[in-house]
């Protein structure tokens, strides 16, 4: 991590390969892949665009925060992220806990859950990952008899 924070330091980047087609990534601000995202104006992506995939920059290193996604894994990685965070969200109120650490709870468990050994990050998150993802918070919400 160090040697790449000077990389980006003295303005060289290392080419970031598309796992998907072994291109070369393209650093990108928010406005090419979001046009309409005004919210993100400030934010960079790195992009391939034979894949349309992206993931967002480091808004401090410049690194890629993970792995670029598809329209599709793009989707799911917004829908674990969305549900994990509405069982976060109840947890810390039902607990008293504060909604940043229930957060932290409920990532290193869904990490666990995936088989995940690293901190978990959405970010990195494959389509079976995803799918996976998607499957094992509906089964504990069915048995946790979560609701809305
Ligand atoms: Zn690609």
């Amino acid at each position: 991590m160090k040697s790449e924070q000077r990389l980006i330091s003295t303005g060289e980047r290392p080419p970031f390969i598309c796992p998907h087609c072994d291109g070369v990534l393209e650093y990108v601000s928010a406005g090419v892949v979001y046009p309409y995202r005004h919210d993100l104006a400030d934010r960079m992506f790195w992009r391939c665009l034979p894949c349309k995939a992206w993931v967002p920059a480091d808004a401090s290193t410049g690194m890629p925060v993970g792995t670029v996604a598809d329209a599709v894994v793009r989707a799911l990685r917004e829908e674990v992220w969305t549900s994990l965070a509405a069982l976060a969200r109840r947890r810390a109120e039902r607990s008293q806990m504060p909604p940043a650490e229930a957060m932290l709870k409920g990532r290193d468990w869904l990490g666990s859950q995936l088989g995940i050994d690293v901190p978990f990050n959405r970010h990195h998150l494959t389509l079976e990952q995803c799918r996976r993802a998607k499957i094992i918070l509906a089964q504990f919400i069915h048995r946790n008899k979560v609701h809305g």
